[in-house]
This record gives C-alpha cells, sequence and structure tokens, in this order.
C-alpha cells in the first residue's frame, strides 16, 4: 500500500493520537497540519522556506491546475512534486469542492458535474474517472476521492441522496485509479450534521478499504460545538489503522480540538489567507498589524516566536509594509502564520507523548486569549 498509518500512541488524558503516516515522499508526524498551495506553489513561499519551518506536506488543488496549466503539461514535467521542486509529500483534493463552491452553472448527475470554468467560461465535465485521471498525472502521494460536499444547511433528504451518491462515486474512484501502489486514495466521510447519516456514510466507505478517510463537510458555516459533535460521532466509526483527516480546518482552537478527538491531518488557507491582509496568530492572540498602535512598536511581531519574520523585523516594519502592499509584508506575515501553526502542532505532539493534551489545550487558550463561549480564531 503506497500510504500506510503507523500508530505511535494513544494520550491518555485526551485520547488524540499520535502517529506517522508513511508516504512515497515521506514521513508525516500526526497530528499535521498541512499548508495549502493551490496553484502548485504555498502563496509567497518558496519550498526551502516550508522546509525551513518544517511543513512536512502540503495540499494542492486539482481543479485549479487542471484548468491551468493543465495536468497533462505537469504529466510531461515529471509530476507535481518535479514540477514545484517539492521532495517531501503531497495531498490534492478531487476538485469537487471547488466545482461545488465556486462555479456557476453547475449541474449534478449520476455521472459527474457539468460546470463553466471560472477562468473563460468553457463547459467542463469532472467525474470520478476524471478526477482519478487528472490526480494521477499529477502524481500526488495522497489523492482524495471524488465527492460532493453539501451546502450547510441542507435537507435531510438531499443530504442522504448526497452521500449514497458519493459513495458510488468513492466505488468508481476506486476501478479507476491507475497508481494505487504508489498513491494513496482516500475516502470522503459526508452526511451533514446527522449522526446517522455518518453513520451510514462511514459504514459504506469503511467497507471498501481506502487506505485513508477524510471527514468533509464540515467547517462549511455550523457553529463549532455543532462541529464538534459530529466529529465525536463519526471518528469513532473510522479504523484505528488508517489515517483521519479533516478538511479544510486551520484555526487554532479547531486544530487543537480536533486532534483530540482523533483527527490525525488537518489543512486550511487560513493562516496565508489573513495573511495578505496583515491578520496573524500570535503567543498574545490574533495581532492585526494594519492597527495604527503598531506604527511605532519597534518590538517584533510575536515575543515569543523564533521565526524568520520575528527574528528579523518589527511590528512598525511590517505594519509599513502590508499597508504599502509591498508582496514582501505579505511573505513575513504568512511565513510567521504558517510557522505559528506548525510550531503548535509540534507542541500538540508533545503534549500527546506527555499524556497532557488538554492541559496544553487550556494552556493554548488561556495564552491566545480564548474562553469557552468564544471559540472561533
Ligand atoms: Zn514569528
Amino acid at each position: 500500500m503506497a500510504v500506510t498509518y503507523e500508530l505511535i500512541k494513544v494520550c491518555k488524558q485526551s485520547g488524540a493520537r499520535l502517529g506517522r503516516v508513511h508516504t512515497p515522499h515521506g514521513v508525516i508526524e500526526t497530528p499535521a497540519f498541512m499548508p495549502v498551495g493551490t496553484q502548485a506553489t504555498v502563496k509567497t513561499m518558496s519550498p526551502e522556506e516550508l522546509k525551513g519551518m518544517d511543513a512536512h506536506i502540503i495540499l494542492s488543488n486539482t481543479y485549479h491546475l487542471w484548468l491551468r496549466p493543465g495536468h497533462e503539461l505537469i504529466q510531461k514535467a515529471g509530476g507535481l512534486h518535479k514540477f514545484m521542486n517539492w521532495d517531501r509529500p503531497i495531498l490534492t483534493d478531487s476538485g469537487g469542492f471547488q466545482v461545488f463552491s465556486l462555479s456557476n452553472m453547475r449541474k449534478i448527475k449520476e455521472e459527474g458535474v457539468e460546470f463553466r470554468s471560472h477562468l473563460n467560461g468553457d463547459r467542463l465535465f469532472l467525474s470520478p474517472e476524471k478526477a482519478m485521471e487528472i490526480q494521477n498525472a499529477l502524481g500526488s502521494d495522497i489523492m482524495m476521492a471524488f465527492d460532493e460536499c453539501p451546502p450547510y444547511p441542507a435537507e435531510y433528504e438531499y443530504i442522504k441522496n448526497s452521500l449514497e451518491r458519493t459513495t458510488r462515486w468513492a466505488e468508481r474512484c476506486l476501478k479507476a485509479h491507475a497508481r494505487p501502489e504508489d498513491q494513496g486514495l482516500f475516502a470522503i466521510v459526508q452526511g451533514g450534521m446527522h449522526a446517522d447519516l455518518r453513520r451510514q456514510s462511514a459504514a459504506d466507505l469503511t467497507s471498501l478499504d481506502f487506505p485513508g478517510y477524510a471527514i468533509g463537510g464540515l467547517s462549511v458555516g455550523e457553529p463549532k460545538h455543532l462541529m464538534y459533535e459530529v466529529l465525536e460521532e463519526t471518528v469513532p466509526l473510522l479504523p484505528d489503522n488508517k489515517p483521519r483527516y479533516l478538511m479544510g480546518v486551520g484555526s487554532p482552537d479547531a486544530l487543537l480540538e480536533g486532534s483530540i478527538r482523533g483527527i490525525d491531518m488537518f489543512d486550511c488557507v487560513l493562516p496565508t489567507r489573513i495573511a495578505r491582509n496583515g491578520t496573524t496568530m500570535t503567543s498574545e492572540g490574533r495581532v492585526n498589524i494594519r492597527n495604527a498602535k503598531y506604527a511605532e512598536d519597534f518590538g517584533p511581531l510575536d515575543p515569543k516566536c523564533s521565526c524568520y519574520t520575528c527574528v528579523n523585523y518589527s511590528r512598525a516594519y511590517l505594519r509599513h509594509l502590508i499597508k504599502a502592499d509591498e508582496t514582501f509584508g505579505i511573505r513575513l506575515t504568512s511565513y510567521h502564520n504558517l510557522h505559528f501553526l506548525l510550531e503548535m502542532m509540534r507542541g500538540v505532539r508533545q503534549a500527546i507523548m506527555e499524556d497532557r493534551l488538554l492541559d496544553f489545550r487550556d494552556e493554548f487558550f488561556t495564552m491566545y486569549g480564548l474562553h469557552d463561549n468564544d471559540k472561533g480564531f
């Protein structure tokens, strides 16, 4: 099998898992946060910088790379790793989420989804087979099955029909997957906020024996307590010997709460997206560097941080760069935010090792200024 999971230990205090995901391009220490590189680049960061902050894996988006520059071109270049000069693991999504959320005029059929390109309006068709063809050409270590992520809220019947189709699509993905020996295909459990539908989806998909399982359809606008309830229902239904990936989640509190509920992998555009308008995550909580009070603050962005940005530059300088729309400012805030989350996940893994993840969470929330009724980024 191309992708395997090794459980190292379970935190006695929280139940969180410390583990390793083995892939053809190396090992991912889990729980892990995966920076997102939509267009075969984590915006403004070089692969060397990502390695410098110890990113074990990045995520890239099938939909975007299919439309531009095209998966055949990337295949000609020797695959996505070679094309973007990243020799560590890569996970690609199936393109489904973008097609369902970004594209206008989409039409869902049993066969697949018809939609128009957001770039030039071309009529395109994405199916389980096409999603596999594209990801096989990209050569990612972990591929995602083609699924529908229903909006929140949605009618019960709609979610039920959708998840049953997602299971049929997952079976078609398994059949169409041309490189199972060097690419691991993960299935995506859907079912909205309904425990019975989550059970149905998990039972159907685990019977097909994928190398890993994702939980989709969360972090789509529902209150966080509901997301945690769904995780508590769903995670125990997944096999212990396979990695578990919670899609689209990347706020510090959700990474901690997800890890506590047995999740191994997370991804989110949050740290790089907010960095572009000057919002940063620090050991003193959230800091928007555009704020006037930092105009003459010559101290580091985060006094407790050892990243390149915090060691070398002041809040006043970062504020100036971001306000002047300078790319270097975005690079510096992006670097810090990614470093902050990756460092936090190192802390999570250490705390699991020491059986004290609940204590770690409480200390983190106090430090970050999060309270029980105020859990959100
Ligand atoms: Zn920093």
